[in-house]
């Protein structure tokens, strides 16, 4: 849904990965919604605490980007479908900027 903010994308947020229009979005829901900023609340008191969340888990997993060889698979739909998810999550959600060159890279060479 357009108008959520998940617990990983408000660690994103606090790491300034996301994008500028993903960024927009979430300070303008958290501008409208008190519940948002509850959760910016908690998740930056679970980032102090260091706690070994889902969104800690996934902060690893982030710093390291899919391989060429995991984009070539993800472009071809074979990859197993978490390992699917992550990978769309981080070029669509995260928007990694050095991944989505690949993957452009990748298209071009298989077109
Ligand atoms: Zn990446």
């Amino acid at each position: 849904m357009a108008d959520e903010i998940s617990r990983e994308q408000m660690h994103a947020y606090l790491d300034d990965a996301l994008s500028e229009s993903e960024t927009a979005r979430i300070e303008r829901l958290m501008r409208d919604s008190s519940e948002y900023r509850t959760l910016l609340i908690q998740v930056r008191e679970e980032r102090d605490r260091g706690e070994h969340s889902l969104g800690g888990i996934w902060r690893r997993e982030r710093l390291s980007c899919p391989s060429r060889t995991d984009l070539n698979g993800f472009l071809h739909g074979i990859l197993e479908a978490n390992h699917h998810t992550y990978i769309e999550f981080h070029l669509k959600t995260i928007a990694c900027p050095t991944c989505l060159a690949n993957l452009d890279d990748l298209q071009e060479k298989q077109a």
